[in-house]
């Protein structure tokens, strides 16, 4: 992986803008086969979370790589059943043991609580003054959402962890992260391989000589979002990393700007029921 970029959160937290997330990657050997590897390809980033039930082998992973903790971004999240001051506090306790680390660099309100997310946020607060987790942010969150946290917040969320593909370029969200100087960061980056025939996709792809994957992977770079593809495939996890060395040009990403047509794969957060 050639030229990592990167950027600053909270101005003054480097962040990898690309990552390995492990949402559905079993504990044991298959996440810390999948850590390993993208450690091993040049990644710097892994997107986990308490929910996933893979802290434990995300920790191993990084062991088993040998590279230096401090050369590693770490992000995991706060579950909603989590949500509140005191079981905040917790929760971030239990993923810092799970983990084996003494710190992360990231820790995320998983999905917006609107009856406890200002209560969540301030304990995710005292842990960034504490040093525990260098940046802090959210997922999931509606314009109305950082409104509301906003309202009570000392610190706005650093990052905005979304549902975010060509079917879902959400702008709406975008805007409002960007009024707060806030990174949107992609999930479900590839809409977990459902879009990846989409004939103008493909056209640029052959054309750059490149995966559809790569090329998607590389329109989110250009337009400023932070990626976290999932794979727990060795040569897959390498070719997802590699997309610094090519770059798509003013009418590709027009052409795949295009493609938004408001498709969700996963719940809208102002209906979720977990
Ligand atoms: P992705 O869009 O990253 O797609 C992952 C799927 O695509 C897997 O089935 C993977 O299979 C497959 N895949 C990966 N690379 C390729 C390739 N080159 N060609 C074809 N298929 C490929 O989906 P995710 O939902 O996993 O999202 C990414 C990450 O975002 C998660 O892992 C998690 O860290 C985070 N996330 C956060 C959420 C939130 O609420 N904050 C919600 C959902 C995800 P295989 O592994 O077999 O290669």
């Amino acid at each position: 992986m050639n030229h990592p970029m990167t950027t600053m959160l909270h101005g003054s937290v480097e962040m990898p803008m690309h990552g390995l997330g492990v949402y559905q990657a079993s504990d044991g050997e298959e996440v810390i086969n999948a850590v390993a590897w993208a450690l091993e390809a040049g990644y710097r980033m892994i997107d986990t979370a308490s929910i996933y039930e893979n802290e434990d082998g995300v920790g191993e992973g990084l062991l088993r790589s040998g590279i230096p903790r401090g050369e590693v971004f770490v992000t995991t999240k706060l579950w909603n059943t989590d949500q509140g001051y005191e079981p905040a506090l917790q929760a971030f306790d239990a993923s810092l043991e799970r983990l084996g680390l003494d710190y992360v660099d990231l820790y995320l309100l998983h999905w917006p609580k609107p009856d406890l997310m200002a209560d969540s946020w301030r304990a995710l607060e005292h842990l960034q003054r504490e040093g525990r987790t260098r940046a802090i942010g959210v997922s999931n969150f509606e314009p109305h959402h950082l409104d509301q946290l906003m309202a009570s917040a000392d610190v706005a969320p650093a990052l905005n962890q979304v549902e975010l593909h060509p079917h879902l370029q959400q702008q709406s969200v975008r805007a409002a992260d960007d009024e707060l100087g806030t990174v949107t960061q992609a999930w479900s980056p590839i809409k977990q391989g459902r879009v990846l025939d989409e004939p103008a996709i493909v056209e640029i792809a052959d054309r750059l000589d490149v995966t559809p994957v790569q090329a998607i992977l590389r329109w989110q770079l250009q337009e400023g979002i932070a990626t976290i593809p999932k794979s727990v495939k060795r040569e897959r996890i390498i070719s997802n990393g590699d997309v610094f060395s090519f770059e798509l040009s003013e009418s590709d990403m027009e052409a795949m700007r295009s493609l938004d047509r408001g498709d969700r794969i996963g719940p809208h957060p102002d209906h979720i029921d977990f």
